[in-house]
């Protein structure tokens, strides 16, 4: 585990329970053990991993098992560092867990300055080994707060392929759409000139991102070696995130899309809210279908002027960001943020436009061609158990559509959705959403 800024261990094969005292003793010498876990995730190893520390003679701390399944609330990050400090300044949390458990520990820890360790029980999540946690305050705004990513990261393939499936297929689809996330940084990258693409941090994620994916029914099936295939991948993307010291090699419209039914509360049937990495699927789908219509059209010096005439001016940009959150005051200032960082007047607004007319090809090409490493992604989304279609994730087509520009308008982040927006055919472009 060479050069890795935060996680110096990893280690996803069987076994890896009764290995973890060894490992948490070299990482944490001299420390005690706190297990952190919620019942589902206690049953699935936390058990096995407190008799390991036992039986290694590393006297655990009594263990912190919330009564239910907690959410990624900041009172329950609270509840977490409380727990941390009762246990004394000698106690390292593990994270029993993989998702909320670990995002909980991640922040506690870092606020109290203290390292941790993740034994991942299920492979539905990127976060494993990426810095920062997403946290929810009290009045329900989330944001990713910086802290750093686990010491040391563990699993077994027979725990993780016995997690329930829809968490496997939620990390499948967080996974899948690197596909589309790699689109939208080769894009950023040519246009903007500030995003260069990290090459070891591209390489760890799109290098092996055709093997991880290409046996979605054996992640329904609940296959292990392909739920630990999968695995990888995911621990894979939080090491790039580490190395970039930045989302932009996991994240691109897909996770906006995601964010942005996130803020709009998104509910399925059943009132229940999509995990993390079933609203990136369908964010997939959509993403692949915008970036495919969007280069269908060729952009070139005589179109131009068009949309030179059709991009806002600010007072106009900031009316529309506005009126896409009539209610929210707070969500405007935030959006409103994210649009002035990447507004363009005059000089700038030609030079871009001139630009992207003559490198129209080019971008073409990037795009396209990581685009099709996974052709069909909706039929690799289904097979493996995620939402493909709009009726999935109880909404249309037709509300996409509605929300596309809040999806532009959420992260300053540059991706195909702005160059869409640029040359001013968003709107045209929405068309392409499936129904
Ligand atoms: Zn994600």
């Amino acid at each position: 585990m060479e050069g890795f800024p935060d996680t110096k261990s990893i280690d996803a094969a069987a076994g890896a329970a009764e290995r973890m005292p060894g490992v948490f003793r070299a990482l944490f010498p001299g420390a005690r053990p706190l297990l952190v876990a919620d019942p589902a995730t206690w049953r699935a190893a936390g058990e096995r991993l407190e008799a390991a520390f036992r039986a290694a003679g590393a006297a655990p701390c009594p263990p912190f098992v919330f009564a239910a399944a907690p959410s990624e609330r900041s009172r329950f990050v609270e509840e977490t560092r409380l727990a941390l400090e009762a246990a004394g300044a000698g106690a390292v949390a593990v994270a029993v867990g993989s998702g909320t458990i670990n995002d909980l520990c991640k922040r506690a820890s870092f606020e109290l300055g203290r390292p941790y360790a993740c034994f991942a029980t299920a492979a539905s999540v990127d976060g494993f080994a990426s810095f920062g946690a997403p946290i929810t305050d009290e009045a329900g705004f989330k944001i990713t707060r910086e802290c750093p990513a686990p010491r040391a990261v563990s699993a077994e393939p027979e725990i993780l392929a016995a997690a329930p499936a829809f968490l496997a297929s939620s990390g499948y689809g967080d996974l899948l759409g690197k596909v589309a996330a790699g689109a939208d940084w080769l894009v950023a990258e040519l246009v903007t000139g500030r995003d260069p693409v990290d090459r070891r941090a591209w390489e760890l994620v799109q290098g092996p991102l055709e093997r991880w994916v290409a046996a979605p029914e054996k992640i329904a099936a609940g296959d292990p070696a392909a739920v630990a295939a999968l695995f990888e991948g995911l621990v894979a993307s939080g090491l790039a995130m580490q190395v970039a010291r930045s989302s932009r090699p996991a994240s691109g419209t897909e996770h906006h899309f995601s964010h942005t039914w996130e803020m709009s509360g998104l509910r399925l049937a059943d009132g229940s809210e999509p995990t993390h990495g079933h609203k990136v699927a369908l964010g997939t789908v959509c993403s692949a279908a915008l970036t495919r219509a969007l280069f269908a059209r060729d952009f070139g010096p005589a179109d131009v002027p068009a949309a030179l005439a059709a991009y806002p001016s600010w007072a106009e940009r900031e009316a529309r960001v506005r009126a896409e959150a009539p209610d929210s005051p707070r969500m405007q200032e935030a959006m409103l943020a994210e649009c002035r960082a990447k507004h363009l007047g005059g000089d700038a607004l030609r030079a871009r436009l001139e630009f992207l007319a003559a490198h129209w090809g080019e971008l073409r090409e990037r795009a396209l061609s990581q685009l099709e490493r996974v052709p069909d992604p909706a039929a690799r989304l289904a097979a493996a158990g995620c939402p493909a279609r709009p009726a999935d994730l109880a909404t249309t087509g037709a509300a996409i559509r509605r929300l596309l520009p809040r999806v532009q308008m959420i992260r300053r982040r540059y991706t195909a959705l702005d160059v869409a927006f640029e040359t001013g055919r968003l709107g045209e472009i929405a068309a392409a959403i499936p129904e």
